[in-house]
């Protein structure tokens, strides 16, 4: 859906896990602190996310932040920040797992699915040319992991951006396609 909004709108997407990744790639203290946490699918502590946020939307007006806040203390670590929605895309957790084993990524983050949103050359990134990989923690035991991360620590966000009045709930389930076209339509209502 990020990737669909900066194609569309030109917001700056700003991916949580992809900018943890990119520090993982490259092979540094700090990256490979990181990758413990990504490898198990917990949250990697907010001393290494908090400010990397920060600092990619600093003096920035149109950002879309994917991924992130995913706990209360860091959407309270930012509430300096004006966020103006929140999209909640609703999936069936048989689905999300279905997603997570059909995706394909290539090293910059374009993301893919073998099904719903195939590559236009197998294997290929339809922007960059790279090679599509699984995601190592896309596999069944780190993905019930993140799920169980999921319900502890950002559910809670839920009510949280339900009581500020920005939560917006889209049905996630049906095809890409159909789900862009709802989060288009409410991104386009409060521009
Ligand atoms: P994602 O690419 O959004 O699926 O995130 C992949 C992994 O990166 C997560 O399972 C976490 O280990 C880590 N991660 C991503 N976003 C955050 C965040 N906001 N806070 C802590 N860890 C995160």
């Amino acid at each position: 859906m990020s990737q669909m909004l900066k194609d569309d709108f030109g917001f700056l997407h700003v991916s949580a896990g992809a900018l943890l990744r990119e520090e993982v790639e490259k092979e540094t203290t700090i990256g490979e602190e990181i990758k413990k946490f990504i490898d198990k699918g917990e949250l990697v502590p907010n001393q290494f996310v908090v400010e990397m946020i920060k600092l990619e939307v600093e003096e920035k007006d149109d950002f879309i932040l994917d991924g992130f806040p995913r706990s209360l203390e860091q959407a309270k670590a930012v509430e300096g920040l004006q966020i103006d929605m929140v999209i909640f895309l609703d999936v069936p957790e048989d689905v999300v797992v279905s997603r997570f084993s059909g995706r394909r990524v290539c090293e910059k983050g374009h993301t893919y699915h073998l099904k719903t949103n195939p590559p236009k050359q197998k294997g290929i990134c339809n922007y960059d040319g790279l090679p599509l990989t699984v995601r190592k923690d896309d596999n069944p035991d780190v993905i019930r992991d993140r799920f169980k991360v999921y319900h502890k620590k950002t559910q809670p966000l839920l009510d949280y951006y339900e009581k500020e009045g920005i939560l917006v709930k889209v049905n996630g389930a049906p095809l890409p396609k159909v789900v862009y076209k709802e989060v288009k339509r409410v991104v386009e209502e409060r521009e």
